[in-house]
């Protein structure tokens, strides 16, 4: 039967639950067990795909195409756990569950309530993953402990490990010791408060994960283990001023988180090798050389929207010995000032998806400069569109061109909508989305750097090229090196007499790992260290 760990949080949001679960699965791991890692997310909407990355941040897509939140994004990037729709669910995905089928009629006249229908629901969403190849499912808690929306998930995990036994639960708190600076002293009792208010729900967390911004002292970890209730040697630190998230591994494997864990769980320890983790985070450190990429976006500000790209761009750059200075650039700048005063300094462009007219115009501007210049670019998912538009616009001479996203009445929409996206009316979960299989014309950009002839990558995406257009574009030099294998969707463009020009109608982001970064980020972070070492 497979271990449970439930890992809530308290005092703050924004701890980074999500690393952290991850960095514990990534140590499970390397004791030869098979994990799966859960997220639950309290807020009502049914997934975050139709929200705004204001609200959210990015959305993560799976390989069979749930749109979820970035968490599951650190999941698979830092542990081999297989990551489906099952490892993502909101209450309102939970709540719509049970609403239908009370809709349905199969409660038989029941009174359906949050207790138990809601909290079973929840429980069987975890019970789900456990199969039986499954060592240890890690289930982690979204929002803060005392959140309202957030008391059924403690609920049902309460309730689980009433059901399953105690030895096979393990709760995990991660919560805020904050340092005053007025008083110079590390305070304790937001952390006494939040496992108090974890104690009232009936969870007594076993181990607690202090992030603090000062190590912390003797006094301090005897005082959380007194008060919370937890041995000593389960008080761990989570020192937040580390140079990467890809160090919390090595930082919990130091303290021996990884061990603490199996003991509690009653699994037998391997012996755990994390030698590739510390050369890549190595490299991180003492990287031979920087390159500068600028990444000419819509949410520049946020830090998380365009999350799995700029781990991807570190990922290009461990495979390259550099460090990937990342400049993120508002496109509406590039509006206002032009491209060249941005993109000069720089050694290479990318431009990442999206959706809505706002901002494209500066895309497609700074594609224009990276085309004429011998720049660099990639483009992914809208980056792909926008490249295809500027080409048309400036070499083709059709200055009217569009995405019908941007204008429904262009003359020339060198970008369409899918057909299957025609009848579509509901705006959540009905994009093209997950993985689907693209096959790369021998010799192309794309081929070489994936040292492949097939390939499969995510999507989420409704508009793609217009295929009336291809003969005019292939003659004057746009290569479609990557098509759907019925040769009908264009998946992958380049363009001929340029270093390194290439567009991505997926979303390559998603797949790249610390440990096996993706072929094509690190292809085009080498072609920006070549672009450097050339000036
Ligand atoms: N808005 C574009 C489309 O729907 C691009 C989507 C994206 O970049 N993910 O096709």
């Amino acid at each position: 039967m497979a271990k449970h760990i439930f890992i809530t949080g308290g005092v703050v949001s924004s701890l980074g639950k999500g690393l952290t679960s991850a960095a514990i699965g990534a140590l499970l791991e390397r004791h030869g067990l098979t994990i799966r890692m859960q997220k639950f997310d309290p807020y009502l909407n049914v997934d975050p795909g139709t929200m705004n990355p204001f609200q959210h941040g990015e959305v993560y897509v799976t390989e069979d195409g749930a749109e979820t939140d970035l968490d599951l994004g650190h999941y698979e990037r830092f542990t081999d756990s297989v990551v489906t729709r099952d490892s993502n669910y909101t209450s309102g995905g939970i709540y719509e569950t049970v609403i239908s089928r009370e809709r349905r009629g199969e409660y038989l006249g029941a009174t359906i309530q949050v207790i138990p229908h809601i909290t079973d629901e929840i429980k069987a969403a975890v019970a789900k993953i456990a199969s039986d190849d499954v060592d240890v499912v890690i289930t982690e808690i979204g929002g803060t402990v005392g959140d309202i929306e957030g008391e059924p998930f403690l609920e049902a995990i309460r309730q689980f490990r009433h059901n399953v036994g105690r030895t096979n639960v393990l709760y995990v708190h991660l919560t805020l010791v904050p340092y005053l600076k007025a008083a110079g002293e590390i305070k304790t009792k937001p952390t006494q408060h939040s496992v108090g208010r974890l104690m009232e729900k009936g969870i007594q967390p076993d181990i607690i994960i202090c992030r603090t911004e000062k190590p912390l002292s003797k006094s301090v970890r005897e005082k959380i283990s007194l008060f919370c209730n937890v041995p000593l040697e389960a008080v761990i630190e989570e020192l937040d001023v580390q140079t990467s998230i890809y160090e919390l591994p090595l930082v919990f494997r130091n303290q021996k988180l990884d061990e603490l864990v199996l003991n509690y769980l009653g699994l037998q320890p391997g012996s755990p090798d994390i030698a590739d983790w510390q050369s890549a985070v190595d490299i991180i450190k003492n990287p031979d050389g920087v390159v500068d990429v600028a990444v000419v976006g819509k949410y520049i500000s946020l830090q998380d929207s365009y999350k799995s790209i700029y781990e991807a761009l570190t990922h290009g750059g461990i495979a390259n010995r550099v460090k990937v200075a990342i400049h993120r650039v508002e496109s509406e700048d590039i509006e206002k000032d032009g491209p060249e005063k941005v993109l000069s300094g720089m050694n290479a462009l990318l431009v990442p998806g999206g959706f809505g007219i706002r901002g494209t115009r500066g895309k497609i501007d700074a594609i224009r400069y990276a085309r004429e210049s011998g720049l660099p670019f990639f483009g992914i998912c809208l980056g792909l569109q926008c490249a295809v538009i500027e080409f048309a616009q400036n070499v083709l001479a059709f200055k009217r061109a569009n995405s019908l996203e941007f204008d429904s009445a262009t003359p020339t929409p060198v970008i369409t909508l899918m057909d299957e996206q025609r009848n579509v009316v509901d705006m959540g979960g009905t994009m093209r989305l997950g993985a689907y299989p693209c096959s790369l014309a021998a010799d192309s950009l794309a081929a070489v750097a994936y040292g492949a002839g097939n390939v499969s990558e995510r999507h989420r995406h409704r508009y793609e090229f217009n295929n009336a257009y291809r003969e005019a574009y292939t003659n004057r030099g746009f290569i479609f090196s990557g098509l759907s294998p019925d040769g009908k969707l264009v998946e992958i463009i380049e363009l001929k007499d340029h270093p390194w020009f290439l567009a991505v109608q997926f979303h390559p982001e998603f797949k790249s790992k610390p440990l096996a970064p993706h072929p094509l980020f690190a292809s085009f972070v080498a072609a920006a260290l070549k672009k450097r070492k050339e000036e």
